[in-house]
């Protein structure tokens, strides 16, 4: 399978670019992981909308959610224009049935119900799920095909039920939205050492840091994840694309 950085923010995007979101593509079938603000524009730098075939959402921040609305809207212009066949699935919790309910839209998209103890088909990817430690409900994401894993730890403090979850994937896509000092004083979140550990303790074969802050020097994070995990570690990358 592929994957493609499309944002790598946390909270808001930087000047011209967008919140963490990744493309994965396989066998033909594209599925956008999360879609916050400047996602949708960015991600047409890899693909045209029409091609898009699923979304799947996180958890309900802005930062994952925030280009839903306009999603929608490409969704519509596209099913008038009938280059988009049929309603566009977009996979999300239904804990807050607000937020999933508004997944649905004059019939041009549909929500669909992610469930941490179900896997689900999306595609050609078997697609499981665990719980996080959020301040709202928030789901970790692996993607499985042929024998592959993705992992994306979306928004989370460090959980040990992660380390399993991650256990031997190809590649971890972790958050370290924090510098060391903050750990335990900012909740909700990793620091790059804690990104670093899980990768290191799931035994996985690279590790990607995404959803990090706008502030700060972020080299640090990267040293950070270093002292803990001795495997290959970087930056997701915008536009940077990579086979697993
Ligand atoms: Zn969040």
């Amino acid at each position: 399978m592929k994957i493609t950085t499309i944002g790598i923010w946390g909270g808001y995007p930087n000047k011209n670019e967008a919140t963490s979101s990744f493309l994965l593509e396989h066998e033909g079938f594209r599925c956008l992981v999360d879609c916050g603000s400047g996602v949708l524009a960015a991600v047409q730098n890899y693909t045209e909308l029409r091609d898009l075939d699923a979304a799947v959402i996180s958890h309900y921040h802005p930062d994952h959610i925030a280009d839903i609305g306009v999603l929608q809207h490409a969704a519509m212009v596209g099913m008038q224009l009938k280059e988009w066949k049929k309603p566009f699935p977009i996979y999300g919790h239904d804990r807050d049935s607000e937020m999933f309910q508004s997944l649905s839209y004059k019939g041009v998209t549909e929500g669909q119900v992610i469930d941490v103890s179900q896997k689900v088909q999306i595609g050609p990817w078997e697609v499981s799920f665990c719980e996080t430690i959020h301040p709202v409900y928030c789901l970790a994401l692996k993607f499985s095909a042929e024998g592959k894993s993705v992992v994306f730890t979306a928004d989370t403090e460090w959980k040990d039920e992660l380390v399993a979850f991650s256990k031997d994937a190809d590649l971890l896509v972790s958050e370290a939205n924090l510098y060391e000092k903050y750990v335990g004083i900012i909740k909700g979140h990793m620091s790059g050492s804690q990104a670093g550990q899980l990768a290191e303790q799931a035994g996985v074969k690279e590790l990607w840091l995404t959803h990090l802050p706008q502030y700060g020097d972020i080299r640090e994070i990267l040293e950070a994840a270093q002292t803990s995990y001795t495997g290959k570690v970087q930056f997701a990358k915008i536009g940077y694309s990579s086979e697993i």
